[in-house]
């Protein structure tokens, strides 16, 4: 089933999610309804925070990105398969220097601005059949983790920006929150006035 992405502006957007256990309700279905309704958005990556649940779930296909011909082909042939569920995730470790790049968001329609991130990251999650491990990732695939480990962490892209990209996009991030887009997916808007 496909839900509605939360729009920003939403408190639990906001939220620390919460450590889920492995007797959570379902959770074959809410796993299998998140990947339908982040295929259906074209994302790369969907936090459970983005359709309302304040707990600690993401999950990731980059397979997209493997079409990238300025990646080197080690690195595309990784992402072409690069699909998997984050639960309870924690990331230990980020290292290296700095790098940018142009990111999105399905909570945030039509807004992508450069963000710097470190390219190097080891995190620790259990599977969907509740399997511990402990990853190295890197480059992209690190990027798109670091991207959902933030949302349950309540935070966005749009708030590691500088102070004067803030203010260029305020009005645009206002007019998300009220449901003023135009986008080819189901959304939910904190802001939105109410028909008579
Ligand atoms: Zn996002």
């Amino acid at each position: 089933m496909i839900l509605p992405i939360v729009a920003y502006g939403a408190p639990v957007l906001k939220k620390l999610a919460k450590d889920i256990d492995k007797d959570y309700p379902e959770l074959d279905e809410l796993l299998a309804n998140m990947y339908e309704t982040m295929y259906n958005a074209s994302g790369v990556g969907l936090a459970a925070p983005q359709i309302g649940l304040p707990i600690r779930i993401f999950i990731v296909d980059a397979s997209p990105f493997s079409d990238d011909d300025e990646l080197d082909p080690a690195e595309q042939e990784f992402l072409s398969t690069f699909k998997q569920t984050f639960i309870n995730a924690k990331i230990i470790e980020e290292t290296g220097d700095e790098w940018a790049f142009n990111e999105g968001c399905l909570s945030i329609p039509d807004v992508r601005e450069d963000v710097f991130r470190k390219p190097d990251i080891v995190i620790e999650y259990y599977d969907e059949d509740f399997k511990k491990h402990t990853e190295k990732f890197t480059g992209l695939a690190a990027r798109v983790i670091q991207h959902e480990y933030d949302h349950i962490e309540g935070i966005l892209f749009t708030d590691k920006l500088s102070q004067l990209k803030k203010r260029l996009i305020k009005r645009r991030l206002e007019d998300i929150s009220k449901g003023k887009t135009n986008i080819g997916y189901r959304m939910k808007y904190p802001n939105k006035k109410k028909k008579r």
